[in-house]
């Protein structure tokens, strides 16, 4: 088994491979993903601008506007990053599976995108933030991990009642943009594309197992962060450990 680690949109590799070494798995990184197998950059740019989920939803890609094109060519160019998009998961995942060469297809080899972009999944016309989605390539938001999850009930309701600042003071525990956190974090998310896939092991029912499927940030925090493992997937990840080449 081997375990490639990618970047897509400007997202940083080296802290989530260095989790992943304390965690017993060892991935290579291989760096921009779309840099190394994507061709010409005018026809990836019009691609990716055609997975921006509009509201309502559809899950069908869009004709996108020549300035989104223009902007997914400088987010290419590395000149910026795209805050504020929301790209389809499961069409983005579609389209960079497209790009994996025939030799690297394998079920044995795991790629994983590292991504900046804001993923969701449309269910009824409504988009939802994933951080995560499973599969061929398994996409992790790094973005998505910190707005995705909810706040609090208690952030909702003292926003409402009293003020922002007060709300932020109630659930000022969750992780934001530049959080040294954040790697820890993300290679939990990655060990759940790496379970998938080698195991066809979706999520955990344990809330402080790593592989669970967190919904808010007070979750994350426990789960993602804490890095630990049930005792049925720990010895699952004994013997990943043992497959890694
Ligand atoms: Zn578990």
């Amino acid at each position: 088994m081997k375990v490639l680690l990618y970047s897509d949109a400007g997202a940083e590799l080296e802290g989530v491979r260095e989790q992943l070494e304390g965690i017993g798995i060892r991935a290579e990184l291989r760096g921009d993903f779309l840099k190394r197998f994507a061709g010409e950059a005018g026809e990836c740019a019009r691609g990716l601008a055609g997975l921006r989920l509009g509201m309502p939803c559809s899950n069908s890609p869009r004709r996108p506007l020549p300035g989104e094109v223009e902007y997914e060519r400088r987010v290419l160019a590395g000149e910026c990053t795209p805050g504020g998009v929301v790209y389809h998961a499961l069409l983005l995942q579609s389209y960079l599976r497209g790009f994996i060469p025939a030799h690297e297809a394998g079920l044995d080899v795991v790629h994983v995108v590292l991504t900046e972009r804001l993923i969701a999944t449309c269910d009824a016309g409504v988009p939802h933030l994933r951080v995560v989605v499973l599969g061929i390539p398994g996409l992790v938001s790094a973005s998505g991990a910190v707005e995705a999850p909810a706040r609090s009930r208690e952030y909702h309701l003292a926003r409402a009642l009293m003020s922002e600042a007060a709300a932020e003071e109630v659930s000022a525990d969750r992780l934001r943009q530049g959080d040294e956190r954040l790697s820890r974090v993300l290679a939990s998310y990655a060990v759940q594309v790496v379970f998938y896939q080698i195991f066809g092991e979706a999520f955990c029912n344990s809330a402080e197992c790593m592989l669970y499927d967190s919904r808010w940030q007070h979750e994350v925090l426990r789960a993602q962060l804490s890095q630990k493992l049930c005792p049925k997937h720990e010895r699952m990840l004994g013997r990943l450990r043992d497959a890694v080449q």
